[in-house]
């Protein structure tokens, strides 16, 4: 198996980096946004909670987020790898997935973590509010609260992959084709 956190902050390139990596190494792309807009596209009880606090740029309930990731775990259990996408984004979730992980005899191969300027980020995260239609992507307060929780909760996450042996930072600036080129590369390496 191959399982890869793809880290970095809002903007980042995450998932456009994800479509591309789960293309050519044959992997199931986890992304917890996605899951979470697809629960308020469904109007779920818990996808309209969720929408309260992703309108604010707030994170949601580590156990909302473990529990959405465990059932997907569960029910791909043939699955040549996993590319976790805004998971984790708190200690506890990372923690979590250890476990999950280790239940299934695997475990995280690398954290590929994006590294890309605050001023690029905001600028990419407007961009890509025009044609996206996301209300969190359109406001620059709200971006901002983001990034600060990125900051203040997630970015803590790297001391718990370098711990690990693996983390590996990835400039995130180029085209999508270099940054890709350098992603394959560190996998493969
Ligand atoms: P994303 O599409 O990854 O930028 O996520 C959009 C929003 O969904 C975030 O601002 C959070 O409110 C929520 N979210 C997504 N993934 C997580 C996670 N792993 N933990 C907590 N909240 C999350």
């Amino acid at each position: 198996m191959l399982n890869l956190v793809l880290f970095g902050p809002p903007g980042a390139g995450k998932g456009t980096q994800s479509t591309r990596l789960i293309e050519k190494y044959h992997l199931i792309h986890l992304s917890t946004g996605d899951l979470l807009r697809s629960e308020i596209a469904n109007g779920t009880e818990l996808g309209m909670e969720a929408k309260k606090l992703m309108d604010q740029g707030i994170l949601v309930p580590d156990n909302v987020v473990i529990g959405m990731i465990r059932s997907r775990l569960e029910s791909n259990k043939d699955a040549k790898g996993f590319i976790f996408d805004g998971f984790p984004r708190t200690k506890a979730q990372a923690v979590a997935l250890d476990e999950l992980l280790s239940e299934e005899g695997t475990d995280i191969h690398f954290m590929l973590a994006l590294n890309v300027d605050d001023d690029e980020l905001t600028k990419r995260i407007l961009n890509r509010g025009k044609d996206s239609g996301r209300s969190d992507d359109s406001d620059p307060s709200i971006i901002r609260k983001r990034v600060e929780e990125y900051n203040n909760k997630t970015a803590p996450l790297i001391s718990h992959y370098s711990e690990q042996g693996k983390y590996r930072s990835i400039p995130g600036l180029g085209s999508i084709d270099e940054i890709f080129d350098r992603l394959c590369k560190e996998i493969e390496a």
